[in-house]
């Protein structure tokens, strides 16, 4: 169930639609909370943050140039990146399927060819990322490459019962080569089992910058052992990826619109922020102890 199902049933449970189901159970609690830099979080609230309102998961947010040759082209909520090359643009996350037109519409607003994309990656294996998968590679005959780990679930996802394409598998640490630029994947389980966070360098005014497209590092509301060992190995592993440019697979974890609301001709990039690469691992992390620590009592 993805994490939008369960925003649309706390909804509904919110306002009175529908009765008490068994699903209910795994809705996100509002408990425990933690507070990181001022804040505070829930797990309900990290989830409602992530995803916003059915609206904002269909609205394209303005397509824009993050740094060097990566292209944001995702809705408010729910981010898809395009990473072009002289020999074919990279799309990281198909996202809904009812959303690949408008992703496709944002490429072209760019002056980009969505025809040529010939590869696409994903950060993990729930509907809101990588549900257009079939539709993306129908639309542009690209090759979808995939983490083993992940390879079960994304056979899962099987929109209007088309079957999941996969013409790579990857293991943690492979790269992706296309006209020039490398992405590594990077084994980062948790969230999904094969959870993937991508990094390269991009070229910008002569200076190559760190980039991180960062995987949900977001607990489940059930912490099994098998889980708490995944979470423990990702939060020591992201912490030492080189990183001057943090992503992720929803705007709200690196903040995207302030940065984008702060892009000016001749300022400093925005989205070059070294300092805040980890901020939303540092939240993550904290509720995955909390979590930890309660169903321990
Ligand atoms: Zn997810």
């Amino acid at each position: 169930m993805s994490a939008a199902r369960w925003i649309a049933v706390a909804t509904a449970l919110a306002f009175g639609v529908i009765g008490v189901r068994p699903l209910l159970a795994q809705a996100p609690p509002d408990t425990p909370s933690v507070t990181v830099r001022g804040q505070t979080y829930t797990p309900r609230s990290i989830l409602a943050r992530n995803m916003g309102t059915d609206e904002d998961q269909t609205t394209a947010f303005p397509p824009h140039k993050v740094i060097g040759n990566i292209y944001y082209v995702g809705t408010r909520t729910l981010s898809s990146y395009l990473i072009t090359t002289p020999a074919g643009h990279i799309l990281v996350n198909s996202t809904y399927e009812r959303n690949v037109k408008t992703i496709a519409q944002s490429v072209e607003r760019l002056g980009l060819a969505f025809a040529d994309v010939r590869f696409l990656l994903g950060t993990h294996a729930h509907g809101d990322h990588q549900e257009g998968d079939a539709l993306v590679k129908s639309m542009t005959g690209a090759q979808v490459m995939a983490m083993q780990e992940d390879v079960p679930a994304l056979q899962m996802i099987t929109p209007g019962a088309k079957a999941h394409p996969i013409d790579r598998v990857l293991r943690d640490g492979d790269t992706v080569s296309l006209g020039g630029t490398t992405l590594v994947a990077h084994l980062t389980a948790g969230h999904t089992r094969g959870c993937t966070t991508w990094t390269m360098k991009a070229m910008d005014a002569g200076r190559a910058y760190d980039v991180v497209f960062a995987c949900s590092y977001r607990a489940p509301a059930q912490v099994t052992p098998a889980i708490e060992a995944e979470f423990t190995r990702t939060f020591k592993i992201i912490r030492a990826l080189p990183c001057d440019v943090p992503l992720g697979d929803h705007p709200a974890q690196y903040n995207m619109a302030a940065k984008y609301a702060r892009l000016q001709p001749g300022a400093p990039n925005p989205f070059v922020d070294a300092a805040n690469c980890w901020g939303e691992a540092d939240v993550q992390e904290a509720m995955f102890n909390a979590q930890l620590q309660a169903q321990r009592k």
